[in-house]
């Protein structure tokens, strides 16, 4: 188990100063940073979350809540976050909007009825590997909870295999590449 401090301040940079300081004189084994992601403009988030990752230790976990899409992941992680939570890849999940390697998709449009295809064919999820895109939108429209679930499987193995990519390239050297890629997908 894991005590972290959370930075508050909201998007007043003397007050997350204060707040990540009062918190550094405490010996917690990691930090957080919150407030953020719950209704301000993308801008500030951005600028908050840039500011306050530099107040914090790097030898320690850096984690800020409510983030995140896929792009947010790869740009906090660059910042130089480790850890992230949301509940955009299940919530959405639910609503029928899937994230795949090539941008989201919305499984309820009439253009996947016959599609063969899974959601992505890059994906060793069991939802990729036992349905069609066709099968996953009759069983959205029909409202069985089964595509919820299927949903809610695909998108938490999209994002455990992004952050697992995030990871290695890091380690390797080899990150930017991940951003440039992830800006042209989900743009
Ligand atoms: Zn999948």
């Amino acid at each position: 188990m894991a005590l972290f401090g959370i930075v508050q301040g909201g998007l007043d940079a003397p007050l997350r100063a204060e707040s990540a300081a009062a918190l550094l004189a405490l010996p917690f084994d990691g930090y957080a940073v919150g407030g953020l992601s719950v209704g301000e403009p993308a801008e500030d988030t951005a600028r908050v979350a840039a500011e306050t990752v530099h107040l914090l230790p790097d030898a320690a976990p850096r984690y800020v809540m409510g983030m995140g899409t896929p792009r947010d992941l790869i740009r906090f992680a660059g910042l130089g976050y480790d850890l992230f939570d949301c509940v955009l890849p299940t919530r959405n999940g639910r609503n029928g909007m899937l994230f795949t390697r090539e941008g989201r998709l919305m499984i309820r449009n009439a253009r996947h009825a016959r599609d063969p295809r899974p959601l992505d064919e890059s994906c060793t999820c069991y939802a990729c590997t036992h349905f069609s895109r066709g099968a996953l939108r009759h069983l959205a429209l029909a409202k069985e909870m089964l595509a919820a679930q299927l949903a809610t499987l695909h998108n938490l193995h999209f994002y455990l295999r992004l952050m697992r990519e995030i990871r290695g390239d890091l380690a390797a050297g080899t990150f930017p590449a991940r951003a440039r890629e992830a800006a042209g997908a989900w743009a």
